[in-house]
């Protein structure tokens, strides 16, 4: 059965929004989703009637936010399938959940001339804190690269990996090509050479079900706002092995056992690396979030958007000069593209004036655009409230935007 779309758009407030006086087209789902009203009400909830600092209080409400932060935690565990809601842990986000592994793992487990491995497709916040790292540390970082169409070189991989490397980083699916990557084998190759693995999950989690126990991954991260949640809070799944093994991130509150001014004793997992007051309410409407998804149902969600993805390439692929970049088969919900010569921001610009939101540029992947010989793209990324229609509307754009530039 279908999705019913127009009940769905229904449950997102911004959604009837106009932008210059016309209704907004929103396609930059892969940067941010909008939110569903049952989200945006949690935090309303939250602070209204059950907020108090968690943990350390024994009064009433302190408990029941005690009890709310606790309860989101565990709905994360069954979301993503992990063993136990102590492999948990909440960020701020993505980046930050990278930037605890490439501290943490990273300090304890690597010295000079050990290797990280990522790839040519990361976002950003995939290769910054490697490099951070090589500065601490001297590590050294290699990279698997992709092919002409998107697809990574998994099969370098195995050629890649030696004695000296400690972990490989790599997204499950591309924010810029919409590859999705064969995780499971990389995994695997990893595996046989006793290598754990981090996976960037930004751009998977809210397009399709994600099971850690089943991908046998070592840490797992992604961005509540990308899925429906709000801003400020995030995921990083780990092994209860290695969360074992490494030492917290930041010190201060919550992740203590005993402090004295000689000697400090952390507190058990998760608390051990969640230093300061969490994002109670934040994890609360997270939680809301993911049931929202799972009430709409992520295969449901997947199919619907790739219908539009097909939709979207096949319309688009009519218009003169269009040029995708990215075209791996195994794709995710988003359309990188250029026409012609018109530059991203002018073709984003007019877009815009339409009221459709596009992301224009290098999407926090420059060594992407680098190896494209461009400067940036222009990106559509679906959501499940995305319909034909607005697809239409945005093919009529870039129609426009070129004979305004070619004619
Ligand atoms: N990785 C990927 C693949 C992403 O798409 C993004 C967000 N664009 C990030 C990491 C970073 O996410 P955040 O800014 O929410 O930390």
């Amino acid at each position: 059965m279908g999705l019913d779309i127009n009940k769905i758009r229904q449950d997102f407030p911004i959604l009837t929004k106009e932008i210059y006086k016309k209704p907004l087209v929103y396609l930059d789902n892969a940067a941010t989703t909008q939110k569903p009203l049952c989200v945006i009400e949690k935090i309303t909830e939250g602070y209204c009637n059950c907020n108090a600092n968690i943990h350390r209080g024994v009064h009433f409400l302190s408990q029941m936010a005690t009890e709310a932060h606790e309860a989101a935690r565990e709905n994360v565990r069954s979301f993503i399938n992990a063993a136990s809601a102590r492999e948990v842990i909440f960020t701020r986000g993505t980046t930050e959940a990278i930037n605890l592994v490439a501290s943490s793992f990273g300090d304890s487990q690597c010295s000079e001339g050990d290797e990280i491995i990522i790839s040519q497709m990361e976002h950003h916040s995939n290769i910054v804190p490697w490099q951070l790292l090589q500065s601490r540390k001297g590590t050294t970082l290699k990279v698997i690269p992709f092919d002409e169409n998107g697809i990574l070189k998994v099969e370098e991989l195995e050629k890649m990996i030696t004695p000296k490397t400690k972990l490989v980083s790599v997204t499950h699916a591309s924010n810029t090509l919409a590859t999705v990557n064969p995780i499971k084998e990389i995994i695997r190759i990893a595996h046989a050479h006793d290598v754990p693995v981090l996976v960037d999950g930004a751009q998977s989690i809210p397009h399709f079900s994600v099971d850690v126990q089943d991908l046998d991954v070592d840490f797992y991260v992604f961005s509540g706002h990308k899925v429906y949640g709000p801003t400020g809070i995030g995921v990083l799944y780990g092994k209860e092995r290695w969360l074992d093994a490494i030492p917290p991130y930041q010190g201060g509150g919550e992740m203590i056992k005993k402090v004295t001014f000689e000697k400090t004793t952390f507190n058990e997992l998760p608390f051990k690396f969640e230093a300061g007051t969490p994002d109670y309410i934040g994890s609360t409407a997270l939680s809301a979030a993911l049931d929202y998804v799972k009430g709409i149902g992520l295969e449901n969600i997947s199919k619907h958007e790739h219908e539009l993805l097909e939709y979207a390439r096949t319309r688009m692929a009519e218009i003169e000069g269009m040029r995708f970049i990215g075209n791996s088969p195994q794709r995710s919900g988003l359309v990188s593209f250029l026409v012609g010569d018109i530059h991203p921001y002018d073709m984003g610009s007019i877009l815009d004036k339409l009221g459709i939101a596009v992301r224009t540029g290098h999407h926090c992947a420059e060594p992407v655009m680098q190896a494209f010989g461009i400067e940036g793209t222009v990106r559509a990324s679906f959501a499940m409230y995305n319909t034909k229609e607005e697809i239409d509307t945005l093919v009529a754009g870039i129609e426009r935007a070129r004979k305004m530039f070619h004619h």
